[in-house]
């Protein structure tokens, strides 16, 4: 059980895993793998999973260093360890930044729009470009969606991540007020009445980039309150649900 205790408010989710994380690896964050995962022991999470930013994004890591994750162990400090990259979208058809060789190779992968590689486009453009990554079999969760950088259909958006098995990630980082997502709620929040209506889970994910925020998911949180989200629909409240909605793992199981 991890509690958030702000402005004298306590919330208290069950978060058991966190599906986006950063290390020094990525350019931009400040902590090592170690410490990130022993920040995730040390809150009781049972997973976390690695997403480097994969090599389009500037000052980013290579290739061959996700080639070469499988060194890790699968486990550290009682903490289960995918390895996983945050992939870039990089034009409107959906393509990605890492070849089919090495991203089979991966347990996870979160696919995203971020400035430094995509321009925004029109509603249409962005929808695509989401659409058609998250029909990439080796794309498992759509990255911030709300952003209202990129203006998305989230109604096709909804509609391709149920008929793709893609999940859609709730995003600490982008709920930041005054972080550069900011005004990411609104659209969050169309996502979430839509899941609840539909019964379709998601998942949250606290886009650490050091090693203080793993697992913190406080605005998220606050959010899924607000709006009266069932915790069941929370995939990282339950390991074994986790894994299984993982797209790539479903495959592999026929
Ligand atoms: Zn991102
Ligand atoms: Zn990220």
């Amino acid at each position: 059980m991890i509690f958030f205790a702000i402005g004298g408010e306590r919330l208290n989710m069950k978060i058991l895993a966190d599906t986006h994380t950063h290390s020094l690896a990525s350019g931009h964050a400040y902590s090592t793998i170690q410490e990130n995962v022993r920040a995730a022991a040390e809150k009781g999470l049972k997973l976390i999973a690695l997403t480097e930013h994969a090599p389009a994004m500037q000052n980013t890591t290579s290739h061959a260093y996700f080639a070469n994750l499988h060194v890790i162990p699968d486990e550290l400090f009682g903490v289960r360890v995918l390895k996983g990259v945050e992939l870039n979208i990089l034009d409107f058809e959906g393509s990605v930044d890492m070849d089919e060789r090495i991203l089979s190779g991966l347990d996870l992968s979160i696919a995203s729009l971020h400035i430094p590689c995509i321009a925004p486009g029109s509603m249409e453009e962005n929808t695509n470009a989401c659409i058609r990554a998250m029909e990439n079999p080796y794309v498992d969760i759509l990255g911030h969606p709300g952003d209202p950088r990129y203006p998305l259909d989230y109604d096709e958006i909804f509609k391709a991540a149920k008929r793709t098995g893609t999940l859609l990630e709730i995003n600490n980082a982008s709920l930041v007020p005054g972080g550069f997502r900011s005004g990411s709620d609104e659209n969050i929040e169309k996502l979430l009445h839509m899941a609840i209506a539909e019964n379709v889970p998601i998942v949250v994910g606290s886009d650490a980039h050091f090693y203080t925020g793993i697992g913190d998911i406080y605005y998220v949180e606050r959010l899924l309150e607000k709006i009266g989200f069932p915790e069941e629909l929370v995939l990282n409240t339950d390991l074994e649900k986790l894994l299984y909605a993982i797209k790539r793992n479903k495959r592999q199981k026929k």
